[in-house]
């Protein structure tokens, strides 16, 4: 990263609860890059009230993906704002095929493409844990274990596939995601450096 006149283009793939959100904030703030997290852009548009926060909050409370469609939408739009010149740093999107091959089509339009795609490995178990404790710090409204095991139902489904999807373009990288948070972000850095 930082090594060529590309600008990173950083994919964060995991399920709910391996820590994404937590390193992507770290990695972008360090880096200077541009934070995306397609959840936090919802949950304050549900927050605030807003016509797209009235289309999708029975969705985020039902732990369901909102539409490829308005994603695509949401992404195009904040990504062409200035303060992602530096890179960007995609927490949460894509989520599905359709989503990771409108995100390439994006980029093509400058001349770009993703630069890394990092997963995030940790077992069944951690994520549970990791919920749990979420749901009772964050009281996020999407976060009740029935809703938690929704979500990491459609993650298995849904955006899965994307691992193999990306492995075949040969863009995929592991961090193993089950440490502290310390300990996950410097093995990120390297796996970044890697490339
Ligand atoms: P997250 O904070 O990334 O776990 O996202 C919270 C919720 O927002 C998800 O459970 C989905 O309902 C919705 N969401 C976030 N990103 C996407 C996306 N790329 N595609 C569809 N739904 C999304």
């Amino acid at each position: 990263m930082g090594m060529s006149s590309k600008r990173p283009i950083i994919v964060f793939l995991g399920p709910p609860g391996a820590g994404k959100g937590t390193q992507a904030k770290k990695l972008s703030s360090e880096k200077k890059l541009c934070h995306i997290s397609t959840g936090e852009m919802l949950r304050a548009a549900v927050a605030s009230g807003s016509e797209l926060g009235k289309r999708v909050k029975e969705t985020l409370d039902a732990g369901n993906l909102v539409s490829d469609d308005l994603m695509i939408e949401i992404v195009k739009d904040r990504i062409s704002h200035d303060d992602c010149n530096p890179g960007l740093v995609l927490d949460g999107f894509p989520r599905t095929v359709t989503q990771a091959k409108a995100l390439g089509t994006m980029l093509e339009t400058s001349g770009e493409s993703v630069t890394s795609i990092v997963m995030f490995d940790v077992s069944e178990d951690t994520v549970k844990a990791r919920l749990a404790g979420r749901s009772a710090q964050e009281g996020r409204s999407d976060d009740s274990e029935k809703v938690q095991l929704e979500r990491i139902r459609i993650y298995r489904e849904q955006t899965e596939p994307l691992v193999e999807y990306y492995e075949k373009a040969g863009l995929l990288k592991r961090v193993d995601a089950a440490g502290d948070v310390e300990t996950v972000y410097t093995a990120l850095l390297k796996t970044l450096h890697q490339s």
